[in-house]
């Protein structure tokens, strides 16, 4: 995609975008230049899936850059991501909300923690059920390195608008169950490049965006 067309997608998405709702320009996969192109235009928080990747790409972007995982997470590769990412927002797991609070408490440093809730039809996509998520808080809540920022959720890859409208819904009521128990994890994080104007519709307080940004993978 030429350059400048990178920052006309984004100025396109930033007016759509109401007052408040943060943009993870979701970069994964994309060469260096399109991240710089996107920084260029004022753009700070990046999402990436991969710990590799994450970790070349922080070494080459500016040092404020706010640095999103959103990828399944491998326990061998949570001390990697936990050195370069702000916020993982893809917990998918109890086993991978432990290692990241000990590895975090081992660095000696606070990451920012979204509960992944899986809703969608697609066997392929992780997280934990709506049942789990009351539980998965509480847990968060008395494990050190990390702080519980709200859920992260992706509705059904499907032409159904209803179907993405009722995902939405869901993974918003389990927002509402992890603030029951953690005042402060107030975010919600659910919409892409298909999707984001339901979300917004449903609460979303975090929209992660590639496609419409840079282009088709
Ligand atoms: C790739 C990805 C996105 C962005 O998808 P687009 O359709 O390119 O906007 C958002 N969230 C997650 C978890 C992803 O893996």
């Amino acid at each position: 995609m030429p350059q400048a067309q990178i920052s006309n997608n984004l100025a396109a998405i930033l007016r759509e975008l109401p007052d408040g709702v943060k943009l993870v320009a979701v970069s994964k996969f994309r060469p260096p230049e399109a991240l710089l192109e996107a920084y260029a235009a004022g753009q700070r928080r990046f999402g990436e899936s991969r710990a590799d990747e994450l970790a070349a790409k922080a070494a080459a972007m500016p040092a404020d850059v706010e640095w999103h995982f959103i990828g399944h997470l491998q326990t061998n590769k949570v001390r990697s991501v936990v050195a370069h990412a702000n916020i993982i927002q893809s917990i998918d797991s109890e086993r991978l909300l432990r290692v990241v609070s000990a590895e975090a408490a081992r660095a000696g440093r606070t990451i920012g923690i979204m509960l992944q809730v899986h809703v969608a039809a697609e066997e392929t996509k992780t997280g934990f059920a709506p049942e789990e998520v009351e539980a998965m808080a509480r847990l968060a809540r008395t494990l050190p390195g990390i702080k519980t920022l709200g859920v992260m959720g992706m509705a059904t890859n499907t032409d159904s608008a209803a179907r993405i409208q009722a995902d939405f819904r869901v993974i918003a009521a389990c927002g509402v169950l992890v603030r029951d128990i953690i005042p402060d994890a107030t975010e919600l994080s659910m919409g892409m490049s298909g999707d984001w104007p339901y979300a917004i519709n449903a609460g979303a307080t975090i929209v992660r965006i590639g496609t419409s940004i840079f282009g088709q993978r």
